[in-house]
């Protein structure tokens, strides 16, 4: 594929012009306008025009990219992209926490939890108000109500807030609460859903399909950044194994190979990748030193009393504990080391 940048000013007369030319040599490119870029996608083009068009005016990069995701590929952006969540910088090289309850069960609980979240250092609170349950009569979440109560949990401590969205028809009331927009593992693979939060321009934490590859994985996040959405942060939350001693296995490997070949930012949950608290914090330190952008832990004020994954809950107590190990540690990771580099070909 040919991947034509143009720079984030570049006026419509100038893209008009590009895509004139190309409409001249017979080939008629996808256009994808976002706030910060527009690009042409071209299925092939020969070196004469792409020389041509590398030197027209508004033209940032003219990239040929062997990706079924070019968007989303390393080749197209080498030094890693980043996406801004509210006023957090997410990919910037300092290590993001996101945390907060599974669920939004009451406003005491997320006060609570909110304020618990920010004196730990978190840097985003997250808690559910659409939840995917596998069993139809578990608690399926508050809903708007719970929207509303993580928003102003989210304002009164001065967090950004991060939550799922399950459903085409709800991307647009969770965007008017939402910070940034979770899909959630079992929706990694709902095609509409992703082209929905794709046109809605939020950022979006894309959780890894339980089943799936990271190929796969990654050309889901195509399917947002392709309906104009840059703002895509791809988080590892553990995948199916074959053994129930924890709840899934962490796939910390296809974390980093997300990475290396992807410039979007990579995120760990390691609450849901074992479900087991007592891992929990060997993981985020392992996720960390591996190089990726952060991590997203559940907590809840009171674990047992938890509407949702009460097991795999932090108290506030062992919160602060991670985060302080985890900001603490030295900022010299796999990523600046260039453990984390790109592979010449592939
Ligand atoms: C969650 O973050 O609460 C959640 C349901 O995650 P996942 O989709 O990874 O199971
Ligand atoms: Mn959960």
């Amino acid at each position: 594929m040919i991947v034509i940048r143009l720079q984030s000013a570049a006026s419509k007369a100038k893209v008009n012009h590009v895509v004139q030319v190309l409409s001249k040599e017979g080939l008629t490119p996808e256009v994808m306008s976002s706030a910060s870029e527009t690009i042409l996608l071209l299925q092939s083009a020969s070196a004469s025009l792409v020389d041509f068009v590398s030197k027209m005016a508004g033209v940032e990069q003219v990239a040929e990219v062997q990706s079924a995701y070019p968007l989303v590929s390393r080749e197209l952006k080498p030094h890693g992209s980043q996406v801004k969540v509210g006023s957090v910088i997410v990919g910037g090289g300092v290590p993001v926490v996101i945390a907060g309850p599974c669920s939004v069960e009451s406003e005491l609980q997320m006060h609570k939890s909110a304020e618990e979240a920010k004196r730990s250092g978190a840097h985003l609170l997250r808690g559910g108000a659409y939840k995917p349950r596998t069993n139809p009569y578990s608690f399926q979440g508050l809903g708007v109500e719970g929207l509303r109560l993580l928003q102003e949990a989210g304002k009164s401590v001065g967090l950004p807030v991060v939550t799922e969205v399950m459903s085409p028809t709800t991307v647009d009331v969770v965007s008017e609460y939402a910070d940034m927009l979770q899909i959630g593992t079992r929706n990694m693979a709902n095609f509409d859903l992703l082209r929905a939060v794709g046109r809605s321009g939020r950022p979006v934490l894309l959780k890894r399909g339980m089943a799936a590859t990271v190929d796969e994985w990654l050309q889901a996040a195509e399917y947002i950044v392709s309906a104009g959405n840059p703002n895509v942060i791809l988080c590892e939350r553990g995948i199916r194994s074959f053994d129930p001693s924890t709840r899934n296995i962490l796939d910390l490997a296809g974390a980093v190979l997300a990475k290396q070949k992807s410039h979007l930012p990579v995120m760990v949950d390691p609450s849901h990748g074992t479900g087991v608290v007592s891992l929990i914090g060997p993981m985020s330190l392992a996720a960390i030193a591996a190089g990726v952008d952060g991590i997203s832990l559940e907590m809840h004020p009171n674990p047992q009393e938890a509407f949702s994954d009460g097991d795999q809950a932090l108290t506030p107590e062992q919160l602060h504990e991670i985060v302080r190990q985890v900001m603490g540690m030295s900022t010299q990771t796999a990523a600046q080391s260039g453990l984390v580099s790109v592979p010449s070909h592939g």
